[in-house]
Parts: C-alpha cells; sequence; structure tokens
C-alpha cells in the first residue's frame, strides 16, 4: 500500500462530485491540492474525465450500446490496476 492512502480514498470519493463541479470550495481545494501531487489520482481524474466526454458525446451521438459497454468495462479494471 505505498501508492493508495487514505488521501486517494478521499479524493477518490470527491472525484465525480468534482467532475459535476458540485464540491464545496474547500472540498474543491482538498481535492486539487491532492490531484495537484498523486499521479494515481491524477490519472483516475484525466481517465474519467475522458470517459465523461466519450459518454455526452455518445448520448448526442447515439453511439452503438457494445461500445458503451466497453468503456464501462474499461472503467473497472483500470482502477484496480493501479
Ligand atoms: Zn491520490
Amino acid at each position: 500500500m505505498t501508492d493508495h492512502d487514505a488521501d486517494c480514498e478521499r479524493c477518490e470519493e470527491l472525484l465525480q462530485s468534482y467532475l459535476d463541479r458540485d464540491l464545496t470550495v474547500e472540498e474543491v481545494v482538498i481535492a486539487e491540492g491532492h490531484l495537484d501531487g498523486c499521479d494515481y489520482c491524477r490519472r483516475r481524474y484525466r481517465f474519467e474525465e475522458h470517459l465523461r466526454r466519450y459518454i455526452r458525446i455518445s448520448a448526442s451521438e447515439r453511439m452503438p450500446a457494445g461500445l458503451l459497454a466497453k468503456l464501462a468495462e474499461l472503467r473497472g479494471p483500470t482502477a484496480d490496476n493501479f
């Protein structure tokens, strides 16, 4: 457990809301401060950000359901392998 500590867990909790721009100023400071110094969480953040962009595009362009399922699949293992 060298690269995944309590701060990372907290950051992951905040991540979804952070992407939704749904955090208090205090929480944003915590999340951004941590993302700034943590490679693991920064990668998670970028991945989630990309995923959301894909989902938004696919929602408007009606991406095939199979492709969406594939993206969702990618999400799980990636999180565990870091
Ligand atoms: Zn972290």
